[in-house]
């Protein structure tokens, strides 16, 4: 009847049609724009069609549609809002028009079923289910609302609630779950899937079914529950201020119950416009396609990589037992070694901690669990060292110990292994002066703790050879993490930035602010911690040297000119969290996780390195003063190509240390603001401190009106 480019239409006989969704040469269906004319062009010759007496709607592809096109999508929203509602309310008309044809219509899922997909489905009279499949609406993830009808359809297929427990979380549900919260009729096993779909189609041909009634009551009002409303509220109200659509969707529910799915459908076009031309909404899209970009990017590196059976870690402390324990868990074999039998001990205690925790909650079985601890081995020697194809030094952050040790280390793996360095603060370069061959040395950055930090910085030395660079970002990888391939410098990416982020802390300290206002206002800018609160987990010590090496790799341009909070505190072993003390207090709760208290004493203490005495600073200030050095910091980055792209420094930002994800990162978030206003900025602060120096390159990018990402 129809071929298009993303779908077909086809004739079944007994006046029943096919609509079936299949891309040709894509291995998944989705809702890009050609699609969405082609489903109003499908839904015209339907109507058109004399005979017709039903319709199955179906996928040729492992899945169903999984959703929209989601690189369409930063166009768009940079539209005006009114160009978006105008555009919205055209594509959801397609929905529509196939929702409104005069015969019964019935969905085959099949598989997979996100957004747009399941709106699809929201779309039809009757849906079915394969018992494998997968469905939901996450559009709240990207600061957006369902805009294909989705909003208006579910709570009125389903129920109210369904669609604020839905749409508020964004999570995808399985099929049984679908079913019990009403989202799809009934459950069936993949291979019956279609033609129980068909039996139904031919019965509600016949008459059998009452379709027509249901589809009525679809177009009607909301029965709205008060329980769920408060609920979904309290919910959203959480994340509110930095993440709106979850917010608004409960208030549309709230605003539109009592209408038609007509007068609906024109509010949630209105709302999509709203939110799609939000900050945040431009900001979580980039995050999506910069986190396909690194996928890509990824696959490259899989291809060139060197084959991976066996890992061994160096060292069985905080780092080492966490990347052991990651490394098995997925399914990674490791050696483990340690120059104490405590060590191993507490390493492995940790890896059984977490695997218990994993068991306890029912994402692991025993045998499981047993099989991931006996693939990690604990040894006090290098035996089996001959065997391993990667490494991964995670031993004292000591120069001359660690040169020593890999030395040795070099001696008794194989010519082709690579080893790793998960040094945070020497020079790759100089770690490989000791080796023999430094073109298998490179460093492999994890971030604490190892199994939840999803970064890793893949540190090339002026002599690593690119594919063990390749191989090790693998590897990262196989972990489930992303890896970002970074040059050798003091910092590598991550720990660089933040850097003068931390100074500009130190010096608003030293000008007389309160560490506890910085801390509230950083949180609630959206940072998962303060600053100070920050160097409290990271530990005075530690922080004390990664700020002396950092900075002082970069001379003049970072290093403090005044005494440091920091290194007071670790004068006088306020270490932070370790020592229980540092900027606040700790105490360990019931279950041993440590609780943030104030600190009387400090205070004082820190007046002592504040010459002028206390002094209130405005919010604007305090974001100011650490966010914009942070952001000059990422662009040097760019510009000295210590990564390849602006999509690295901000996806390492957001991954590595929790950049607030609503800003999208700091080379977004300064093309946001505007390069100009940002070098305005810093020119008022500049004479504070030379981390508020803008670069030349950045001046010329935004005198040439530029921006970070095309
Ligand atoms: P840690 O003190 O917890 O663990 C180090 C372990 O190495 C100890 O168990 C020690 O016994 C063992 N060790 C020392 N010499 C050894 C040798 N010759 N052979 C084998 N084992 C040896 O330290 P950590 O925090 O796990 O840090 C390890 C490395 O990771 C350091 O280079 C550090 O800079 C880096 N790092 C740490 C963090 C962090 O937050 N802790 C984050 C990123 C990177």
């Amino acid at each position: 009847m129809f071929k298009g480019s993303s779908l077909r239409l086809t004739e079944l006989g007994e006046g029943l049609a096919e609509l079936c969704f299949d891309r040709p040469g894509e291995s998944l269906n989705k809702f890009d724009r050609r699609t969405v004319a082609e489903l109003q062009q499908a839904a015209d010759l339907l109507a058109a069609h004399a005979g017709l007496r039903g319709v199955l709607v179906s996928s040729a592809k492992d899945n169903f549609i999984v959703g929209a096109d989601i690189f369409e999508f930063s166009a768009l929203f940079s539209a005006t809002p009114a160009h978006v509602e105008i555009e919205n309310a055209r594509q959801a008309a397609a929905f529509t028009a196939f929702s409104d044809l005069p015969v019964p219509t019935v969905v085959a899922i099949n598989g997979m079923a996100f957004g747009g997909g399941f709106e699809m489905a929201l779309a039809c009279d009757h849906r079915f289910i394969a018992d494998t499949a997968t469905i939901g609406l996450p559009e709240v993830t990207l600061g957006i609302v369902p805009a294909y009808g989705g909003s208006v359809r579910l709570p009125r297929v389903a129920s109210c609630a369904t669609a604020l427990n839905w749409v508020v979380s964004g999570t995808p549900r399985k099929a049984s779950h679908a079913l019990v919260d009403g989202a799809v009729d009934a459950v069936l096993p993949a291979d019956r899937l279609r033609d129980g779909a068909l039996a139904w189609l031919r019965q509600a041909a016949a008459g059998e079914h009452t379709w027509q009634d249901r589809r009525q009551r679809t177009r009607g009002p909301v029965v709205l529950d008060a329980a769920a409303m408060e609920q979904a509220q309290a919910l959203a109200a959480r994340t509110a201020k930095h993440f709106p659509a979850a917010a608004a969707f409960v208030e549309f529910m709230a605003n539109t119950a009592a209408l038609d799915a007509k007068a609906a459908a024109a509010e949630e076009a209105k709302l999509f416009a709203r939110l799609a031309t939000t900050p945040t909404a431009a900001s979580l899209v980039r995050l999506f396609t910069n986190d396909q970009f690194l996928k890509k990017k990824g696959k490259g590196y899989v291809k060139a990589a060197r084959p991976l059976k066996l890992a061994a870690v160096l060292g069985a402390g905080i780092m080492g037992g966490g990347i052991a324990y990651t490394s098995a868990v997925r399914g990674t074999p490791v050696l483990m070694k340690d120059i104490t039998d405590a060590a191993l001990l507490l390493g492995m205690g940790e890896a059984d901690k977490l695997l218990a925790k994993q068991v306890d909650g029912g994402r692991m079985s025993a045998d499981k669990a047993a099989a991931v601890r006996a693939s990690i081995q604990p040894q006090l020697d290098f035996t089996g060292f001959d065997g391993v194809d990667v490494v991964v030094e995670a031993i004292v952050e000591n120069l001359a110990i660690k040169k020593k040790v890999l030395a040795e280390l070099e001696g008794l793996v194989r010519s082709d292994a690579v080893i790793a360095s998960n040094t945070s603060s020497l020079s790759i370069g100089e770690m490989a002066s000791a080796l023999q061959r430094p073109q298998n040395f490179v460093g492999m950055h994890f971030f604490n703790p190892v199994p939840l930090m999803p970064l890793v910085e893949v540190i090339c030395g002026e002599r690593t050879d690119p594919v063990a660079a390749a191989t090790v970002a693998g590897y990262a990888l196989a972990m489930g993490k992303t890896p970002v391939v970074v040059k050798d410098c003091p910092g590598f990416l991550v720990n660089r930035c933040i850097t003068p982020y931390s100074i500009g802390f130190l010096r608003l300290l030293h000008d007389g602010a309160d560490f506890r206002q910085v801390d509230a206002v950083m949180e609630s800018f959206g940072w998962p911690m303060g600053p100070a609160y920050l160097d409290d987990v990271i530990g005075m010590d530690t922080l004390a040297h990664v700020l002396d090496v950092i900075a002082g790799g970069y001379g003049s341009r970072m290093v403090p000119d005044f005494p440091t909070a920091v290194h007071l505190l670790a004068q006088h072993k306020q270490l932070g969290q370790k020592s229980g003390s540092g900027f606040y207090r700790y105490e360990n709760d019931t279950k041993g996780r440590p609780r943030k208290l104030d600190n009387p004493d400090t205070a004082s203490l820190i007046a002592t390195v504040q010459p002028f005495g206390p002094r209130t600073f405005s919010e604007t200030e305090v974001i100011d003063r650490l966010m914009l050095p942070m952001v000059l910091e990422a662009a040097r980055c760019l510009d000295e190509q210590v990564v390849e792209s602006a999509v690295e420094v901000d996806m390492g930002m957001v991954l590595g240390i929790g950049f607030p994800r609503h800003l999208g990162g700091p080379l977004h978030w300064a093309d946001q603001i505007g390069l100009p206003e940002i070098v305005r900025r810093c020119e008022a602060l500049s004479g504070l401190s030379p981390i508020y120096r803008v670069s030349d390159p950045f001046r010329k990018r935004a005198v040439a009106g530029e921006k970070f990402h095309a």
